[in-house]
């Protein structure tokens, strides 16, 4: 059969290879990615992975599975290092804004959500927060102290990596081995309350200052950063899912450390597809504020950036991402997208002609043959940049029955515009801007006509008719606001 989910390969981290896909449950598929911890704007470096793991999803559904995509907020408990000293992220950024952590984690969870819904990037089915499951994360620390994989020492509670590695191996992600660790870590400086300078806290004491903190029965305190994702994982996705996600940077220690601890309370490893996107640099160079190589993804739409010489919108940024593959780093440059922006509304216009093309009696063009080289290219592990080359491969097609060089049936056209829309718009995640912005301006234009003619009636004091408007606007989910200076409309 053409087109079958069960030709799906995936890379999977965890054996370096590309697997064919089959999930636990058949047609359903449980997929976890690691969301961003909220205490400053969304980085460019992020939205990527995100928008990798969007198209996962919108591919995945595609397919027929029914998804659910579970994909978290750390509000809390992320420390500056990863030796689980320093503070708190969210609570320092409050500190010297003299603002509420809660305060942060609202703003910059909006700024998030604004910049992922600009991107069009689909809702995942849940966004759990770190701090609506301190209960969860509790149980499972008694759990892994239970069992005997971790210890309390001064009210904080730390995972025994040592202990762990007896019986499982510690390290099967990043391919380390506890012994190389031991040897490239830094002796602990007798500040540490750990046993091992690889252990890793499960809970920490919270510090008198330490605005953060819940009750527990160790201290009142707070979790580690990497257990809210056990947490939040296996709560929703059951102690084995499908697919975990994440940026490559969070291979060790974040999952590494998030298998152990599910082995360590479950019994069991918890995912069976570990996929990591790659990186997102800008100008052949790490993107980092402090050297000034660096964008923010609002910027691009705006323009407003020494690093690029215009705004572009949202979807051809989108398009820009999407010609990379996930596992390939990325370098953002200007060049790049305006490159990227030709080829996008290349694209559009083709779609645009595809309902003036003639039909002829017989196609030279195979369209089901393009089709299936569609599917191959996301079959072999989301390949994105060749499923684009195929679809330009579509769009000179479209131009080419201009000239007559090109011929396609009525069925052909229909199943290449059907195609075309499923890859661009469902799967892909893009949109028409300029036609949806055209469409926008004639609603516009529509209501206002609706509104003046409103006025009209109430200045012949004709009421009922002036009512029906607003009604029946109403109804369809235009709502009218009288105010000093008019009335203005807004769709809900
Ligand atoms: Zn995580």
């Amino acid at each position: 059969m053409l087109y079958t989910s069960q030709d799906l390969k995936i890379y999977n981290t965890l054996s370096g290879e590309k697997e064919t896909f089959k999930p636990i449950e058949d047609g359903y598929v449980g997929m976890y990615c690691c969301g961003p911890t909220v205490y400053s704007n969304v980085h460019l470096g992020n939205v990527r992975t995100f928008m990798s793991f969007d198209v996962v999803f919108r591919y995945l559904r595609h397919l027929d599975y029914k998804v659910r995509y579970v994909r978290n907020i750390t509000d809390a408990g992320h420390l500056e290092n990863d030796a689980d000293v320093g503070e708190d992220r969210i609570a320092k950024k409050a500190r010297l804004e003299a603002i509420e952590p809660m305060e942060v984690v609202q703003r910059y969870t909006v700024d998030f959500h604004n910049i992922l819904n600009t991107f069009n990037f689909l809702p995942p089915s849940i966004e759990p927060t770190a701090t609506g499951h301190i209960i969860e994360q509790i149980e499972i620390i008694k759990t892994i102290i239970d069992n005997g994989l971790a210890y309390e020492v001064n009210g904080s509670v730390y995972f025994d990596v040592l202990k762990y590695n007896e019986s499982k191996p510690y390290g099967i992600l990043s391919k380390r081995k506890v012994e190389d660790l031991i040897h490239n870590t830094r002796q602990l400086d007798g500040q540490s309350d750990k046993k091992n300078p690889q252990d890793f806290a499960l809970w920490k004491r919270a510090e008198p200052q330490h605005i953060m903190r819940w009750p527990s029965p160790w201290s009142d305190g707070f979790p580690g950063w990497h257990l809210e994702c056990t947490a939040m994982s296996t709560k929703y996705l059951g102690e084995q899912f499908d697919i975990h996600g994440g940026g490559m940077d969070l291979k060790f220690p974040h999952h590494e450390c998030e298998i152990a601890q599910a082995e360590a309370s479950c019994g069991n490893p918890p995912v069976n597809f570990w996929m990591h996107a790659n990186m997102l640099i800008m100008n052949g160079k790490k993107m980092a504020k402090s050297t000034g190589n660096f964008i923010l993804p609002n910027e691009i739409f705006t323009g407003d950036n020494e690093h690029i010489t215009k705004a572009f919108a949202p979807s051809v940024a989108r398009f820009f991402m999407l010609q990379a593959h996930y596992r390939s780093i990325l370098d953002f440059t200007n060049d790049g997208l305006l490159a990227s922006e030709k080829g996008f509304y290349r694209l559009m216009d083709a779609i645009d002609a595809i309902d003036g093309v003639k039909p002829s009696s017989e196609s030279n063009f195979d369209v089901n043959a393009w089709k299936q080289r569609c599917y191959d290219a996301m079959n072999d592990d989301f390949n994105t940049p060749i499923l684009i080359a195929n679809l330009f491969e579509g769009a000179k097609a479209i131009n080419q029955t201009k000239d007559g060089s090109v011929t396609l049936s009525k069925n052909d056209i229909a199943l290449l515009k059907a195609t075309m829309h499923t890859f661009v718009f469902d799967v892909l995640g893009l949109t028409n801007e300029e036609q949806s912005s055209g469409q926008s301006d004639k609603l516009s234009g529509a209501v206002e006509i609706l509104i003046n003619l409103r006025k009209e009636a109430r200045i012949n004091k004709d009421f009922a008719l002036s009512d029906k408007i607003r009604d029946e606007l109403a109804e369809v989910g235009i709502t009218l606001n009288d105010g000093r200076e008019g009335t203005t409309f807004s769709v809900n």
